[in-house]
């Protein structure tokens, strides 16, 4: 047996709690793997709360990133004792995840923890930073360089948003923090934003075309809040867009494309291939400061993950949430 969160479904709705759990529930997968952090995403927050059907199998053990250590193997590339990490892969959705002492995956799903991170410093940066790197390193393919102007990242104090204003500044980038809490503008400043927009400004149905502002953009707000970010691209300028904590909808016109030459990137990191992932691992390690990663994660325990997945949704978390969850 082993301590996890368990998601139940029954007559009366789903329920997530804290309990034990049988080795047996841990059926497929070649890689066995001792847990020792995991963290809250927004989709591990859908899933713990139910708000959103992205729990594909009940009972399931929730959790879609995990930083562990392998205890056993029948795969070709991992061993005992190897040091591994897991992001997505459908692992929290369809299959059972990282928010318990144990996982048994595919091992074609691990990534090795990148030299110069520890494993809790790993799930710090989480799904939520992976991602960010991935919009960072999506801008910098598109040719945007540091000199090239204002980065708008929207979602600010989000987890996507603020590992994304700290890159981005370490980078030499000028950013603008977009945010629904201008009482944070202070933690966003110290993240390295330059300038803050309120949220509101950008959330209500705005012109196809408005004023020329930024060289990139990076969105994890999605419906008017990106449709309004694209209509304010500069001429060849760049969107990267991850997420949809505004809404899933995006009621823009053709007009920044056609007109302005403005390119949309779609952000994707559950499927995203191995070489990517690595690439985006190995960035993390030398590009994230590691003191602004400490400044933006909370600590919690496994019997903590419950309300914060509740308090995730709400908009009331700032940063990111590290769950210590071995010994
Ligand atoms: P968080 O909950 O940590 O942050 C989301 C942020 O969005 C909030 O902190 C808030 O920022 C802002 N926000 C919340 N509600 C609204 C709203 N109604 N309107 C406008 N802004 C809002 O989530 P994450 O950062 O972990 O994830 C952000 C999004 O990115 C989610 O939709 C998630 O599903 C998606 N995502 C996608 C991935 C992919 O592979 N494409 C991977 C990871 C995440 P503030 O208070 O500053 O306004």
């Amino acid at each position: 047996m082993f301590q996890g969160i368990l998601i139940t479904k029954d007559a009366s709705g789903q329920a997530a709690a804290l309990q034990d759990i049988d080795d047996a529930l841990l059926a497929e997968g070649d890689v066995h793997i001792d847990v020792a952090w995991s963290t809250l995403n927004y989709k591990d927050g859908l899933a713990i709360t139910g708000r959103s059907p992205v729990v594909r199998r009940f009972p399931l053990v929730p959790g879609i990133d995990f930083a562990g250590t392998v205890s056993a193997s029948s795969h070709p590339g991992w061993k005992a004792g190897d040091a591994v990490l897991l992001n997505g892969w459908g692992v929290g959705e369809s299959h059972h995840g990282g928010l318990a002492q144990r996982a048994r995956v595919q091992g074609d799903w691990l990534t090795a923890l990148p030299a110069g991170l520890r494993a809790r410093q790993a799930m710090a940066i989480g799904t939520a930073g992976y991602t960010a790197m991935l919009c960072v390193m999506a801008l910098e393919q598109h040719g945007i360089g540091p000199g090239d102007g204002e980065i708008l990242v929207t979602g600010a104090n989000g987890g996507v948003g603020s590992v994304a204003v700290a890159l981005l500044s370490h980078l030499g980038y000028t950013v603008v923090a977009s945010t629904g809490r201008p009482a944070e503008a202070a933690y966003l400043t110290a993240l390295g934003a330059s300038a803050i927009v309120e949220r509101e400004a950008l959330s209500k149905p705005g012109k196809a075309l408005a004023k020329e502002r930024w060289a990139g953009v990076i969105d994890s707000v999605g419906s008017h809040t990106l449709a309004n970010a694209c209509a304010a691209v500069r001429y060849r300028g760049a969107v990267a867009a991850c997420g949809l904590a505004g809404g899933m909808d995006f009621p823009s016109t053709v007009a920044p494309f056609i007109l302005r030459g403005v390119t949309l990137y779609g952000i994707d990191s559950v499927m995203a291939p191995q070489s990517l992932r690595q690439q985006a691992w190995a960035r993390l390690a030398r590009d994230l400061d590691t003191a602004k990663l400490d400044a933006i994660t909370a600590e919690i325990g496994l019997d903590q993950v419950v309300p914060v997945a509740h308090q995730l949704l709400e908009g009331k978390i700032r940063g990111r949430v590290v769950v210590r969850v071995g010994g």
